[in-house]
């Protein structure tokens, strides 16, 4: 077993080789190339991911022209009529890439639907049969490793689950030894860049060349409207310490379909080199994160109303993205510490009317300015800066909280 609580996937203890050849080492590679240019409508060509690159921070982007790889297809392959209807509907749209679809299923708790496992392979395949669409399937396990192997799937992912423990991603590395398959590699559950540059290192190390990072958010235990809280500066940095395509799964920074279109703009703004977005026949139906899918035809619009804007190339203006990127994450903070402050302003307004005491309590007012003014400076911040803003956050307390008295509400 992993040593990680919230895995649930058994570990293998040993792997047999799945034994490709060279040659058909070579030919991967080949059809990594194929893989990303035939289906793709704006002729992105990926080049592959050298030794080196994987260390220089100044190298040209992976991706020689514009253009994103769009990656959509279930959160999990269901059933048959699930995964070949979803496919054939997808397939209908020229900006699809590739098709995807979860076999295993890391879950966060036992006795919920943990995939299909084999049987599920064989339905994805029968799907890229019929759809000339390639597939990309999740990795935990040198087992996985084989079957995925086994039944012709094109490309792999390793799960944000996966990357944070070194021991699976060093197993999944030797079971792909002399394997060149394109593998996506998710950003760890935790913000820790390190630790996912560590994963790129390993795979590197076992000779695979044909590397991408997938951005899918991190755990954030602040509220938030996301599901995974996208630090954009984190992805940014990484291309900047990496020279790999970086692939944005909105899907799983949403959690939900709300969000969607705004945060694939975003992505393509900030020079994302794709999207992976989870696609479902019937997504209220879907046995995992019905939430968050939405149907070709959503996705279909959705691409519709993105604007791919001209790739911006360069250091300085991804440096400059991720910066705007941490501003960005910064004000989204802002807003959500606002809105808990006035929630609890209320509450104070709801006692306050209850206990008959006054709103305007000037003498803490005064105390509690010049303490933040004191704080302020220490953080070098202008002292009229932090008077105008709380100025303005106590005036919109004291509405609220007048409103409340003023009302007959409890
Ligand atoms: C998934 O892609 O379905 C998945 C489980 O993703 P993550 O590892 O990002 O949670
Ligand atoms: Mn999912």
């Amino acid at each position: 077993m992993t040593n990680d609580m919230h895995l649930g996937i058994d570990e293998a203890d040993s792997y047999h080789s799945y034994g490709v050849s060279s040659e058909s080492v070579v030919g991967c590679e080949q059809e990594f190339h194929n893989l990303l240019n035939v289906r793709h409508p704006y002729g992105v060509s990926p080049s592959p991911v050298g030794t080196q690159d994987i260390k220089q921070a100044d190298s040209s982007p992976a991706f020689t022209n514009e253009g994103p790889i769009i990656i959509a297809g279930p959160c999990s392959v269901e059933s048959e009529d699930q995964i070949l209807a979803t496919a054939q509907a997808l397939s209908k749209i020229p900006e699809v890439t590739m098709l995807r679809g979860g076999i295993w299923k890391p879950r966060t708790r036992p006795d919920a639907f943990e995939g299909r496992g084999e049987q599920g392979l064989v339905w994805l395949r029968e799907a890229k049969q019929e759809t000339g669409l390639p597939i990309i399937t999740e990795v935990a396990t040198p087992e996985h490793v084989e079957l995925a192997l086994k039944y012709d799937v094109d490309a792999l992912w390793i799960g944000a689950r996966t990357v944070v423990n070194p021991f699976s991603v060093q197993q999944l590395a030797d079971a792909l030894r002399g394997v060149d398959i394109p593998m996506f590699i998710k950003n760890p559950v935790s913000p820790d860049l390190n630790l996912w540059v560590g994963a790129f290192e390993r795979f590197q190390k076992a000779g695979l060349t044909q590397l991408a990072a997938i951005h899918r958010g991190f755990a954030y235990y602040k509220e938030s409207p996301y599901r995974n809280f996208p630090m954009w500066e984190i992805p940014i940095e990484l291309t900047q310490r990496l020279n790999v395509p970086l692939i944005t799964d909105v899907s799983h920074i949403c959690g939900n379909r709300e969000l969607l279109q705004a945060t694939a703009q975003k992505a393509l703004d900030l020079a994302t080199d794709g999207l992976m977005i989870e696609c479902h026949i019937h997504p209220e139906e879907a046995l995992t994160d019905a939430k968050q899918q939405i149907t070709p035809e959503a996705l279909k619009q959705l691409l519709a109303n993105l604007t791919f804007r001209s790739k911006q190339s360069g250091n300085v203006e991804r440096d400059l993205a991720g910066l705007r990127g941490e501003i960005d994450d910064i004000d989204s903070e802002l807003l959500q510490l606002l809105a808990r402050r006035m929630e609890v302003s209320a509450q104070i307004g709801e006692y306050k009317k209850r206990n008959n005491v006054t709103v305007v309590q000037m003498d803490r007012w005064k105390k509690i300015l010049a303490d933040h003014v004191a704080t302020g400076i220490d953080l070098g911040l202008p002292d009229s800066l932090i008077v105008e803003v709380f100025e303005a956050i106590h005036q919109a307390s004291i509405e609220r909280q007048s409103c409340i008295m003023e009302g007959d509400n409890e």
